[in-house]
């Protein structure tokens, strides 16, 4: 009964119980050390991109047990029935920063300096597990942290979620991104440099490019984020620091992501080995191909027609985008995804929504897909790119899927996302390591 209580109340506008926090876990952690059965109306098998017809989930401790037609309930068990509603894996943003959140109006230097000089890390952190919380109660179960937290301020906030001190999503965190000079605060005075070494950790030269990877690495950091070119800033990594980085990051067993959104700057950190590009906004067709061959996914971070018109409302709100504007900027993002899903190349699903849109942050992130479902992307596709291929570019083959042996994160939506996508709008289950954030038996 206690325990119905908690994650009622768990799942409203208000998380406080008057239960101490210790007290709550100690009684999730009980609760789970049952058996729970899942029964789902629809189930999306992420490793073949369908929709299966009732399917149960049985799920022990923080790992699924079984997924069968039909299963038998054990005695004991606890039963969820998620009959009506389409079951799939937790979904995963593969780029967050959750300790920077920027006012539209005010720009990357003067908010980024703003965070580091006024803000601090500490409170960064408080900040970012707050709008952490909003990721899994927006369904998104796990999230790759990419930079902008300080100096490891992304390492606090995972600590504390997976000590079970805070309610977040699971964490891949890089700590400060490898940048050359400057970071990415254009038009900081050459005197203030080392205000932009708080943020970034600027490389000079091979031997520093592996030590930095060490640095991040033995301070918590579980993928590596660099930055090919510092756009807007005009400085290159060069390919000697990029090699150096990716042979130290094998070495330690961790991925490296670049920041790249310039064809050549994408195609320098491809030819330098890295796992994936975030942005590659001005990727060419060539370079695409070579991505393909070489098995490098690609993060397209997109704001949709919904988070665009929030955005001009708040950054231009005495000037409105015209119909034409808009479509005229959402047009070039459907016709660069276009050329991406034509290449091959994997997507992996990634917002990169540091902008204060006015609504929960895990909410707004999410419509990435939006962005992706209105580009022409097949449902099935939007979805792998949210939790298999996410998985796979992590390395974590027990993410992104629902299967025995596989981690106890899933969700449920209302509705049949292939033919209504705006069913992913409505979560109704949240589960992450085998504990229900959102929903009730
Ligand atoms: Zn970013």
């Amino acid at each position: 009964m206690i325990t119905y209580e908690i994650r009622k109340a768990r799942t409203g506008p208000h998380s406080h119980t008057g239960v101490p926090n210790f007290i709550q876990r100690h009684i999730r952690q009980t609760t789970v050390t049952n058996v729970t059965v899942i029964r789902a109306g629809r189930f999306f098998d992420s490793e073949k991109g369908i929709f299966l017809s009732a399917r149960d989930i049985v799920i022990k401790g923080n790992l699924i047990e079984a997924v069968a037609e039909n299963f038998p309930i054990p005695s004991g068990a606890r039963v969820v029935d998620l009959t009506r509603y389409t079951v799939m894996p937790g979904l995963i943003d593969a780029h967050v920063h959750l300790l920077y959140l920027e006012k539209p109006s005010g720009g990357l230097t003067a908010e980024g300096v703003k965070a580091i000089t006024m803000e601090g890390t500490p409170l960064r952190a408080l900040r970012g597990a707050a709008r952490a919380r909003t990721f899994l109660m927006a369904g998104i179960t796990i999230v790759r942290d990419l930079g902008n937290s300080g100096r490891f301020g992304d390492i606090a906030v995972r600590t504390a979620i997976n000590d079970g001190s805070l309610d977040g999503p699971r964490m891949y965190v890089s700590g400060p991104g490898l940048s050359p000079e400057g970071g990415q605060f254009p038009g900081l005075q050459f005197s203030y440099r080392g205000i932009a070494e708080e943020e970034y950790r600027v490389v000079r030269g091979a031997e520093d490019a592996r030590l930095a990877v060490r640095e991040n690495v033995t301070y918590g950091a579980n993928v590596i984020k660099i930055y090919s070119s510092a756009s807007p800033n005009p400085g290159y990594l060069s390919l000697e620091e990029m090699r150096a980085i990716v042979a130290e990051a094998r070495l330690l067993g961790v991925k490296v992501t670049a920041h790249a959104t310039s064809d050549l700057a994408i195609s320098r950190a491809v030819e330098a080995g890295v796992d994936s590009i975030e942005h590659g906004y001005r990727v060419e067709d060539a370079t695409l191909k070579r991505m393909k061959q070489r098995g490098v996914a690609l993060v397209p971070t997109y704001l949709d027609s919904v988070n665009l018109k929030r955005l001009y409302a708040i950054a231009r709100p005495n000037r409105p985008p015209t119909e034409q504007e808009l479509a005229a900027t959402l047009k070039q993002r459907y016709e660069r995804l276009q050329r991406a899903m034509k290449s091959g190349v994997t997507i992996v699903a990634g917002s990169d929504n540091y902008l204060d849109l006015g609504v929960p942050q895990g909410e707004a992130a999410k419509r990435v897909l939006f962005t992706y479902h209105d580009a022409g992307m097949e449902t099935a596709q939007i979805l792998q790119s949210a939790t298999i291929n996410a998985a796979r570019l992590f390395g974590e083959p027990r993410l992104g899927i629902i299967m025995t042996g596989a981690f106890a994160d899933l969700i449920a939506v209302d509705g049949d996302p292939v033919g209504d996508f705006s069913a992913m709008e409505r979560i109704k289950f949240v589960m992450k390591n085998g504990i229900i954030y959102v929903g009730q038996p």
